[in-house]
C-alpha cells in the first residue's frame, strides 16, 4: 500500500471556487447529493515514494469520466488509470468503474458512488503488481465494502 509522507491527503477540494456554485440541474440529481458539482479540475496528491514519484488523481468532472489517476515523477507524467461514474439508465443506481492503464483489461468495478478513494488506490497499486494480483487485490477491495464477489 501506498504510504503517504503526510497522514492527511493534501486537496484542494475546499478552496474550489466550483464548491460554492450551485449545482447545475439535472434528471440524473435525485434527491440531496453531498458532492459539489465540480467544474474545475484540481489535483490531489495521493502518495508520494521516498524516490520522488507522487501519485496524484486528477479530479475532473462530476459525472463521465470523473477522475484520472497519474504518477508524476518530475514533468513526466504517466497513466495509471481512470475512473468512472456509471449511472444505470432504469434505476438510477449510480456505480464507479476504475480502468488500470498499466494492465490490459484490468478493471475494478463497485456498485457504489461513495468509494471513489478505494479505487485511487487500487489504481496506484497498478504498477506495482502483476495483472494477477491487480485482479485479486480488485476481489479484496469489493469484498471489503460488502460486495460478492464470484471468484
Ligand atoms: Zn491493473
Amino acid at each position: 500500500m501506498c504510504n503517504p509522507l503526510s497522514p492527511l491527503p493534501i486537496c484542494c477540494c475546499k478552496d474550489c471556487p466550483a464548491s460554492t456554485a450551485t449545482g447545475a440541474a439535472s434528471s440524473a440529481n435525485v434527491g440531496v447529493s453531498q458532492k459539489p458539482d465540480v467544474k474545475n479540475t484540481h489535483v490531489q496528491i495521493l502518495c508520494a515514494d521516498p524516490d520522488g514519484k507522487v501519485v496524484e488523481v486528477s479530479h475532473l468532472a462530476a459525472s463521465g469520466t470523473i477522475a484520472h489517476v497519474n504518477l508524476k515523477c518530475q514533468s513526466k507524467l504517466d497513466r495509471l488509470g481512470a475512473v468512472t461514474l456509471l449511472v444505470d439508465q432504469k434505476s438510477g443506481q449510480k456505480s464507479l468503474r476504475a480502468s488500470c492503464s498499466v494492465h490490459s483489461k484490468c478493471v475494478c468495478w463497485i456498485s457504489n458512488a461513495r468509494d471513489a478513494d478505494l479505487l485511487f488506490d487500487w489504481l496506484a497499486e497498478g504498477r506495482r503488481n502483476s495483472k494477477d494480483n491487480h485482479l485479486n487485490l480488485a476481489i479484496e477491495l469489493k469484498r471489503s465494502i460488502g460486495m460478492k464477489v464470484k471468484k
